[in-house]
């Protein structure tokens, strides 16, 4: 676990932060927490349950890496499952402002990467910026999604955007994160290969048609996958490597871990994200190497 999660464990208040611990410390800790370890949190904090969300974002966003703004951002999404996932934003140092990550993002495409289909509410120790507010009106349930901020009341997404711009103004019906599989395989690859294959087979890319996605293999072994997530209003759209890089942080794995990257993505589209995976690798270590394959 990393010094800035233990400090953020440590400064909860009692009881809630020897629970806390017990749960983050246990192996197999993945940045979430079940509904049933949630509930037992309530229990003994006495806290209702929006009051433990805002209580533990401060855990969310001790996972930011904000080497720009040090300006630590925590989300926590929950799933339809009940349970709730970690999320905090990402900037790059070295790296053009608008391939940063957002708390939300990272907690929505956590949720993603991990099987939910939609999410039930999403708590933010901030109110959620422009570029967020579109990019959640793309989600599955989009009109019933609750956003929770710190000592206010829940509010639906729609009531932080009025009159949205969303995928049915472009004659889209298919949300973002709804289970999806875009049919493409490839023969004889490797494991690295075959999890981008899987991760741009998830992608949600209907304006575009460029299912793609993209696989990181650490120098221990470990494969983190990330799919695109497109935007009806485009400039919001999420990179295929920023949603593995999201996977990698919330495992507590740091980018100098990374060894290899694989894009895949299909040939048959408008755009390509082959540009912006190498431009985007080049300046984290240009020793990275990244393959590439086009199905
Ligand atoms: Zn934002």
């Amino acid at each position: 676990m990393r010094a800035s999660v233990l400090e953020a464990i440590h400064a909860l208040p009692a009881p809630l932060n020897e629970a806390m611990l017990e749960i983050a410390k246990a192996p197999q800790f993945d940045a979430t927490i079940s509904a049933d370890a949630f509930d037992s949190l309530k229990s003994l904090s006495g806290l209702s349950d929006a009051d433990l969300r805002v209580a533990l974002l401060p855990v969310a966003a001790a996972y930011s890496v904000a080497p720009i703004s040090t300006f630590y951002v925590g989300a926590i999404a929950r799933g339809n499952s009940g349970r709730l996932y970690f999320g905090a934003n990402m900037e790059f140092e070295g790296v053009q402002l608008n391939q940063s990550v957002h708390a939300e993002q990272s907690a929505i495409s956590h949720a993603w990467i991990k099987g939910e289909t939609s999410l039930k509410d999403i708590t933010i120790n901030y109110s959620p910026c422009g570029h967020c507010r579109q990019f959640m009106n793309e989600l599955n349930g989009a009109e019933h999604l609750e956003v929770q901020l710190p000592q206010r009341e829940a509010q639906s997404l729609h009531s932080y955007l009025p009159e949205p711009f969303g995928p049915s103004d472009l004659g889209i019906n298919e949300p973002l994160l709804a289970a999806k599989s875009h049919g493409l395989s490839a023969e004889d690859t490797c494991p690295l290969t075959n999890a981008a294959i899987l991760a741009a087979n998830m992608s949600h890319a209907p304006y575009t048609n460029n299912f793609c996605g993209v696989a990181i293999r650490d120098k221990s072994g470990q494969i983190f996958s990330g799919m695109y997530a497109e935007n009806a209003a485009f400039n919001p759209s999420l990179p295929p490597l920023q949603v593995a890089l999201i996977a990698m942080n919330l495992a507590d794995v740091a980018q100098k871990e990374i060894e290899e990257v694989m894009l895949v993505e299909n040939a048959n589209s408008s755009i390509s994200y082959l540009q912006d995976t190498q431009g985007m690798l080049e300046a984290l270590n240009p020793d990275i190497p990244l393959s590439y394959l086009a199905i």
